[in-house]
C-alpha cells in the first residue's frame, strides 16, 4: 500500500438504509483501508444505557450513564467487531429496542463528545473509511474524500426488510416508517446533525447497485489520491 493511499480519510455519511455500511466495507476492502462504523458505537452506548435501566429521555442522567460505556471498535472491513466491556455485542445493537432508543441518545451532547473523541482517536493517521451522520462535517472535516449516500425512502425500506428477512417478519410500510422517524429525528437535532458537507459528493443509490456504488465511491477515492499525490 503507498503512503497516501494508507493515509486517506474517507467519509461517508448518509440516511438510515441507504447502504452505508455495505459500501463502506466493500470499499475499505478494496483499497486495503481500515473500517469504522460509528452508527455501532452509538448503538453499543444505547444498549449500556438500557442495560443500566437508564431512561433515555433523561439527558442528564445518559451524559451520566455514558462516561462508564467501555465501547471497543475492530476495524477489520472484513469482520468489524463491537463490544461493550470486553463483551461482544454485534447482535444486541441491532435489536428493535436499540434501533427504538438511539436516536435520542446520540443526540444527547456529552454522548457525542464523548464518542466523537474516541472515533478521532481511531481515525488517527488515516487509512480508513469512517461511515455515519457527521463524519464529514464534524469527526473529520479535513477528509479527502466525503460521500453523502441517500436512496429513496422506499428503496431503502427495502433493502432494510430484506436485511430483517431472516429473523424476523416486517411490514414494509412499517420499516420504511421507523426509518423515516429516525432520519427526522437525526436531521433536526441541535448538536452535530444529519446534514450534507458543502465538500461532499453526493451519491443516489436508488437505482444502483452495490457493486456499482463501491466502483463509484473507488474511483472517486483513487482520483483524490492521485490528485494529493501529485
Ligand atoms: O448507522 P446506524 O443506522 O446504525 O446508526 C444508528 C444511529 O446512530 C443513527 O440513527 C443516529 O442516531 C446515530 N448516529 C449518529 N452519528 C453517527 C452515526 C450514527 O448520530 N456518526
Amino acid at each position: 500500500m503507498d503512503a497516501d493511499r494508507g493515509r486517506i480519510v474517507i467519509a461517508i455519511d448518509g440516511t438510515a438504509g441507504s447502504g452505508k455500511s455495505s459500501a463502506s466495507r466493500g470499499v475499505a476492502t478494496r483499497l486495503g483501508l481500515r473500517y469504522l462504523d460509528t452508527g455501532a458505537m452509538y448503538r453499543a452506548m444505547t444498549w449500556h444505557l438500557l442495560l443500566n435501566g437508564v431512561d433515555v429521555l433523561d439527558v442528564q442522567a445518559v451524559a451520566r450513564s455514558a462516561e462508564y460505556a467501555a465501547i471497543g471498535s475492530g476495524t477489520s472491513p472484513e469482520l468489524p467487531t463491537i463490544s461493550l466491556d470486553g463483551d461482544d455485542v454485534s447482535q444486541e445493537i441491532r435489536s428493535d429496542v436499540v434501533t427504538a432508543a438511539v436516536s435520542p441518545v446520540s443526540a444527547v451532547p456529552r454522548v457525542r463528545e464523548l464518542l466523537v473523541a474516541r472515533q478521532r482517536a481511531i481515525i488517527g493517521r488515516g487509512g480508513i473509511v469512517v461511515e455515519g451522520r457527521d463524519i464529514g462535517t464534524v469527526v473529520a472535516p479535513e477528509a479527502e474524500l466525503k460521500v453523502y449516500l441517500s436512496a429513496d425512502p422506499s428503496a431503502r425500506a427495502l433493502r432494510r426488510s430484506a436485511e430483517l428477512a431472516s429473523t424476523q417478519e416486517r411490514n414494509l410500510a412499517t420499516v420504511e416508517q421507523a426509518l423515516r422517524w429516525r432520519d427526522s429525528y437525526d436531521s433536526s437535532r441541535g448538536t452535530a446533525p444529519l446534514s450534507v458537507a458543502s465538500d461532499a459528493v453526493c451519491v443516489d443509490s436508488t437505482a444502483m447497485s452495490l457493486d456499482e456504488v463501491i466502483k463509484a465511491i473507488c474511483a472517486l477515492a483513487l482520483e483524490r489520491m492521485a490528485k494529493f499525490a501529485g
